[in-house]
């Protein structure tokens, strides 16, 4: 049987040799994860072996990751704004730039705070769930146009005690939404172009649904844009429509947005200075 620290420092050669970033972090956070406890724990129990069945749990996860599986599709979840988020190839994992928007838009309700908000295109359900939780009165549509995203964001909602005050819609962005008033409109739609698809990592590429990622038209910003379009329609006078977006799409943005009526366009940059979130109001 081998040690603890020996596996460990097999899988995390056998990682690296298959160009997985951050090998041992990865093969760290997968052993903790199988043997149930803190990353940190392992280091007090480097001596002790590890026993044949621990390995054969062990083994296939190293393998995924060595396929360049998505570490937080492997470990089934991930975190996002305080909530606990369960992460399979259904939909996007949550991402760090997306609680910025979470951040940005908690930052725009100081005095009052939206009723009714919907997430378009939810996934997850991360970016609908996050502001459930911020704005502890609203109510939150989710929608999707994929069943198996829905159900994902579902579970969210329910494992953290959030279905009281969501609901789940399929619809292709707000077609099935007819009539239907909101206060705040969120939105992270697919906008990367297939040529950034295409160079972007294994991980991405090879494992996270592609329709969440490529947007329409040569600069992938379809979808930002028929959203910018149709929101007006759904949004009670002072509304607020919040989304994240590419780097280079903010120049047509504004203008689409200045056609559709919206005003108040508002332009943020990510913690890397790369404009990433566009906000405007009806
Ligand atoms: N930020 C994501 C990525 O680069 C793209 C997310 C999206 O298209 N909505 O992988």
């Amino acid at each position: 049987m081998d040690s603890l620290l020996n596996l460990l420092n097999k899988s995390s050669e056998f990682l690296t040799a298959k160009g997985v970033p951050q090998a041992r972090l990865d093969a760290e956070l997968i052993f903790a994860h199988t043997l149930n406890c803190k990353r940190l724990d392992l280091y007090l129990q480097f001596e002790r072996p590890i026993t044949p069945s621990e390995a054969d749990l062990l083994r296939p996860l190293i393998v995924r990751r060595s396929k360049r599986e998505p570490l937080q599709y492997i470990l089934s979840s991930t975190e996002f704004f305080g909530l606990t988020l369960k992460c399979d190839s259904r939909g996007l994992i949550p991402r760090p730039e997306t609680e910025e928007l979470v951040e940005h838009l908690v930052e725009s309700y100081k005095s009052d705070s939206p009723s009714e908000i919907l997430d378009l295109g939810t996934g997850s359900g991360c970016l609908g769930l996050a502001l459930a939780k911020a704005f502890p009165e609203a109510k939150v549509t989710l929608v999707d146009q994929s069943a198996d995203a829905l159900k994902l964001a579902e579970e969210n909602a329910n494992s953290n005690g959030l279905s009281e005050r969501t609901i789940m819609i399929q619809s292709d962005w707000l077609s099935m939404l007819h009539g239907k008033k909101f206060d705040l409109i969120v939105s992270n739609p697919p906008y990367l172009t297939e040529a950034e698809w295409e160079s972007a990592e294994p991980e991405v590429s090879d494992h996270e649904p592609k329709a969440a990622l490529v947007g329409g038209g040569d600069d992938g910003g379809d979808d930002l844009r028929r959203i910018i379009t149709e929101a007006p329609d759904f949004l009670n006078a002072g509304g607020m429509l919040g989304m994240e977006t590419g780097i280079n799409q903010h120049s047509s943005l504004k203008e689409t947005a200045s056609v559709t009526g919206l005003s108040d366009f508002r332009s943020e940059n990510d913690l890397s200075g790369r404009p990433r979130f566009v906000f405007a109001r009806r």
